[in-house]
């Protein structure tokens, strides 16, 4: 490999999958897409998906989702368009587009060698690396960084979202450096298809929002349960967030400890951005967002609680293990030891974290909750923005890292605006700092 020769790799969590390429260094950045549409939302689990086209031949994946070996597993997305994931871990690794009209120009020159009617590869943003591959061409190996991978170009599909979902704090994701040379655009609908949001401005406008304080506490039980639902719906389960919160703010009343995740005021559950490498690898796209639960609260088998529902991990990892139909198509791979990540064995969707620390609780993908007032979930969730994120080293020192700052920076800006308070958590570590401090 030259020095101007950059190896991309896309791999799995669990690496039974890995792909490479060799291609010019000038190829890069690769030009990539957002999408936010209800489908990516709930075949993710995150609440977008994020994709670049892959430089590489066609070939190899072509054989390897045709392998029948089941490793790489393929998911009928829509009729012209299949996601390639990973069957043991659930990573979501490629979307394999059929006959796409011509959105990118090509930009390599397997791309342009491709024949009519043969399938495109989009990697998910989320497998791609470059680390290692970059060897300075004095023989050492030494890994001179290659910089950015992928230029974001827009984002997509916002108005699924209904309330904006994440684009409200991801308009300068390439960073701040780049957001005036390569401005982000937001189409409410698909690319060049719908309307554009201007830059600079919100969709929706914040004075447009609902309230951000309603919580479901009042609630019955049907408009209190929110769906937590998969693309292919073979996982379907049901929060009962609004009985949860009324069993938080009983147990508050009674002097009883809440979980971390209960917000002590309004008792909705915390909503976090997550930085690790892992859940980017496993979800397809940077920053995955989180929401936490008692297992108590969730119904398996339709909306109502059954007898031998899972009320703790160990319960409902011997369910999966023993195929109960309850669960549908949930399926885990143990990540680490004591760590299971649940995801659908059909369509993909990453949906529950759950790790031996905590038995009564797991992690909800948040892209995966069907709440009627939009993606971020507001009845349910208390969104913890700007401030320190979970696991935002694994960015630093990456390409990402120009991402992480403007983030931070935006979501902060947002959360003023909307008048959303700072996170009980944020709050009690700022006061534990200034203590330390004094
Ligand atoms: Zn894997
Ligand atoms: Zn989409
Ligand atoms: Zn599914």
């Amino acid at each position: 490999m030259t020095a101007n020769a950059v190896a991309l790799n896309a791999q799995c969590l669990c690496k039974a999958q890995t792909f490479t390429t060799t291609i010019p260094r000038t190829s890069l950045p690769l030009k990539g897409s957002s999408c936010h549409c209800d489908s990516c939302r709930h075949v993710t689990g995150a609440l977008r998906s994020a994709d670049a086209e892959w430089p590489g031949p066609a070939a190899d994946i072509a054989a390897a989702a045709n392998s029948g070996d089941g490793t790489l597993k393929r998911y009928q997305f829509s009729p012209r368009s299949h996601v390639l994931f990973c069957g043991v871990c659930g990573s979501k690794m490629f979307w394999e587009d059929i006959d796409s009209p011509q959105a990118y120009q090509p930009q390599s020159a397997q791309q342009q060698q491709r024949e009519a009617g043969e399938a495109r590869y989009f990697v998910f943003a989320g497998v791609l690396s470059a680390a290692a591959a970059a060897a300075d061409g004095d023989g050492d190996g030494e890994d001179v960084g290659v910089g950015r991978l992928v230029r974001y170009e827009d984002h997509i599909f916002a108005g699924d979202t209904l309330d904006g979902g994440a684009v409200c704090w991801l308009r300068r994701l390439n960073g701040e450096d780049d957001a005036a040379a390569h401005p982000v655009r937001v189409w409410l609908g698909g690319r060049g298809k719908s309307e554009q949001v201007p830059p600079g401005e919100q969709w929706p406008a914040i004075k447009d929002l609902a309230a951000h304080g309603k919580s479901l506490k009042a609630a019955g039980e049907k408009e209190g349960s929110v769906p937590i639902r998969c693309k292919c719906g073979g996982v379907d389960f049901v929060l009962r967030a609004g009985e949860a919160q009324r069993d938080f703010e009983a147990r508050q009343k009674n002097g009883e400890q809440l979980p971390f995740f209960v917000d002590p005021v309004t008792h909705k559950f915390l909503a976090s951005l997550d930085c690790c490498d892992s859940c980017r690898i496993w979800a397809g796209s940077e920053m995955m967002n989180w929401t936490f639960s008692l297992l108590k609260h969730i119904s398996f088998a339709g909306g109502k609680p059954v007898d031998g529902d899972p009320g703790n991990i160990t319960e409902l990892r011997a369910a999966v293990d023993a195929c109960d139909p309850r669960l549908g198509t949930l399926k885990y791979y143990a990540s680490s030891p004591g760590v299971q990540r649940y995801f659908c064995g059909r369509c993909s969707a990453s949906v529950f974290y759950a790790c031996d620390g905590r038995p009564d609780i797991v992690d909800i993908a948040l892209g995966l909750l069907a709440s009627p007032d939009g993606a971020r979930a507001e009845s349910v969730t208390s969104w913890s923005l700007g401030g320190q994120f979970s696991w935002e080293q694994d960015m630093v020192g990456t390409w990402r890292e120009g991402m992480l700052h403007a983030v931070k920076k935006d979501s902060e800006q947002w959360r003023i605006e909307r008048g959303y308070p700072k996170s009980w958590l944020r709050v009690a570590r700022e006061q534990k700092a200034q203590a330390g401090g004094n």
